[in-house]
């Protein structure tokens, strides 16, 4: 895999959004770190995903699933109750951060995918973030503000802690995710029941 190459494709993506440029400024002091591969069931559901609807981000797509054998796929919710179906299947890796192809002090990156028909509970963190959707689509849910459906190009922002959830319907789902200010603080699940 070549990083070099990897990173300025983060840079055109990032940087070719208004909204996600004005969000966050792309990083300048990203670099390449080691990752140690870690497998999760829903890398396997997202290399066998067809549903991704769209073209606009279909580099990015392919680009992330090249990545997906190489990435430390997290177990965020591990040891709460979220669903087993939610453990399996929910998927996510760092692009830039902890356990991460980059490092930065200025911006976290992720990829986040869900496979249609899932749910993913209310949480929050302290970290500010804006979810950029490059395929498919879901609905994101946050406190105080009215559900959003969103698509590819769709983006949404919460603010330090504002409880926030997503479901896929039909459609999986893939995001590009963004994360400024408070790096060190894992999300939890807003209600202990998972809801
Ligand atoms: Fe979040």
């Amino acid at each position: 895999m070549d990083f070099d190459h990897v990173l300025e494709h983060l840079r055109q993506l990032h940087t070719g959004h208004d909204d996600l440029r004005a969000f966050c400024d792309f990083p300048d002091d990203v670099v390449a770190q080691p990752v140690m591969a870690r497998h999760m069931g829903a890398k396997d559901h997202f290399d066998a995903e067809t549903g991704l609807i769209g073209n606009e981000y279909a580099a990015t797509r392919s680009l992330l699933k090249q990545l997906g054998p190489l990435a430390y796929w997290r177990d965020t919710y591990a040891g709460t109750n979220v669903s087993e179906r939610f453990m399996d299947e929910f998927g996510c890796f760092s692009l830039i951060g902890h356990n991460g192809f980059f490092k930065s002090d200025q911006m976290n990156a992720w990829m986040v995918y869900m496979p249609a028909g899932l749910y993913y509970p209310w949480h929050q963190h302290p970290a500010e973030e804006m979810y950029l959707c490059l395929a498919g689509e879901a609905v994101f849910k946050k406190d105080g503000a009215p559900d959003q459906h969103m698509g590819e190009g769709g983006v949404t922002l919460h603010a330090s802690n504002q409880p926030h959830a997503m479901e896929t319907l039909d459609h999986p789902v893939l995001c590009y995710v963004v994360w400024r200010n408070e790096f060190t603080t894992k999300p939890v699940l807003t209600y202990d029941d998972a809801t």
